[in-house]
């Protein structure tokens, strides 16, 4: 297929709905040569064509394009410590058919067979419709595509035998999907340099330039927890001092409260960030805030290292962000370089929520791999 054609998909996969006009005029070509690639993508079962609705001006009649209701759809598969979820994810971003449950065992091979059974039932009424699947993990996938997530106890596991019939196979790290739907469909659409920090149990993210998130030669990028602007005394579990992670971390909120680490640190850091909120004298707002100045002054580093023009948080991040916004950005604009402080990039919470973004970002890299090979 022409590199038109599929230039052409992914506006429609972007914007369902666009205008013919429009879609001409973003793929620089005239309107005759448009009405053919739109007849021969109709033809093939991609698109549809269909009248606008009415706008209430005179003038001829617009033509909009959609995704084609018998066409190809992807698969996404979310896989966290705890739970699983699949959907069957049509051209344009929508969601035509989901499971989800939580892991019986969390044992790999219970978890791959429970997977692999919902992708069964999930697809049972699409036909050959399903084309492609993108996994999100949590740990790092490595070229080979196959996954490392050490906390969970799953090491060197083979992601493909989770749908072993796929033309198109893609996965990767949470955050690091994450970041690529932030880039693809939330808050970080248009920055050229976008910087995404995802805090949970440890902080992760990605530096997404257009579009592309950076994986790294062994797909391990974006594990700026590690990185050692945190407090030199304190050892990380990953055996380094000083890691950033410690630092704004549900574990760093025990220590500036003189409380024993946390079994679950996420659910401790909302609580302790909620009640925060609530008390503006207590311990637990002086503890919220300095591990919001720790995260601001890290942000500004890595604004400085990586000339980003966006920063966008999720997970804790986002309750952060909303709690303690003034001690996170005092400490971020007081870090950034001089050439940075006249305008600096904006830090805005995530649009996509923890449950939306490695998803929805998942599907995004199996539409973008999928895209080139439809004709
Ligand atoms: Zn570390």
């Amino acid at each position: 297929m022409t590199t038109r054609s599929t230039e052409l998909l992914r506006v429609v996969h972007h914007t369902p709905g666009v205008t013919r006009a429009d879609a001409a005029r973003l793929l620089g070509v005239g309107t005759g040569a448009a009405t053919e690639l739109v007849t021969k993508l109709s033809r093939a079962s991609l698109l549809v064509q269909a009248p606008a609705a009415p706008s209430g001006s005179r003038g001829r009649p617009t033509t909009v394009l959609l995704p084609h209701p018998e066409g190809p759809v992807v698969l996404a598969v979310a896989i966290t410590h705890e739970a699983w979820r699949v959907d069957v994810v049509e051209l344009g971003g929508a969601t035509a058919a989901s499971r989800s449950g939580r892991h019986a065992s969390t044992g790999w091979d219970e978890v791959r067979a429970t997977v692999t059974a919902a992708i069964a039932e999930v697809i049972s009424g699409f036909g050959d419709r399903p084309r492609a699947v993108g996994v999100s993990v949590p740990g790092t996938v490595s070229r080979s595509l196959r996954l490392d997530a050490s906390t969970a106890g799953w090491h060197d596991v083979d992601l493909t035998a989770l749908w072993p019939a796929a033309d198109v196979f893609v996965a990767g790290n949470d955050a690091t999907l994450a970041a690529t739907a932030e880039s693809r469909r939330g808050a970080a659409v248009g920055a050229a340099v976008a910087l995404h920090l995802r805090i949970e149990a440890g902080l992760g993210g990605a530096v997404v330039e257009g579009g592309r998130p950076t994986i790294g030669a062994l797909g391990a990028a974006g594990e700026f927890g590690h990185m050692p602007f945190g407090d030199p005394s304190v050892r990380c579990p990953c055996g380094a001092p000083g890691c950033w992670g410690t630092a704004v971390d549900g574990t760093a909120l025990a220590r500036l409260l003189s409380e024993p680490p946390p079994r679950d640190p996420v659910t401790y850091a909302r609580r302790v960030i909620a009640t925060a909120r609530a008390e503006p004298q207590s311990a637990e707002l002086t503890a919220v805030q300095e591990v919001g100045a720790a995260l601001g002054r890290g942000m500004a580093g890595l604004v400085n290292g990586l000339d980003v023009d966006l920063v966008t948080l999720g997970g804790l991040g986002v309750d952060l962000l909303a709690a303690v916004p003034d001690a996170i950005n005092t400490a971020y604009r007081d870090g950034l370089m001089l050439i940075h402080r006249a305008s600096p990039p904006p830090v805005l919470p995530a649009t996509l929520g923890d449950d939306e973004g490695p998803i929805a970002g998942a599907a995004e890299e199996a539409w973008a791999a999928l895209l080139p090979q439809l004709t």
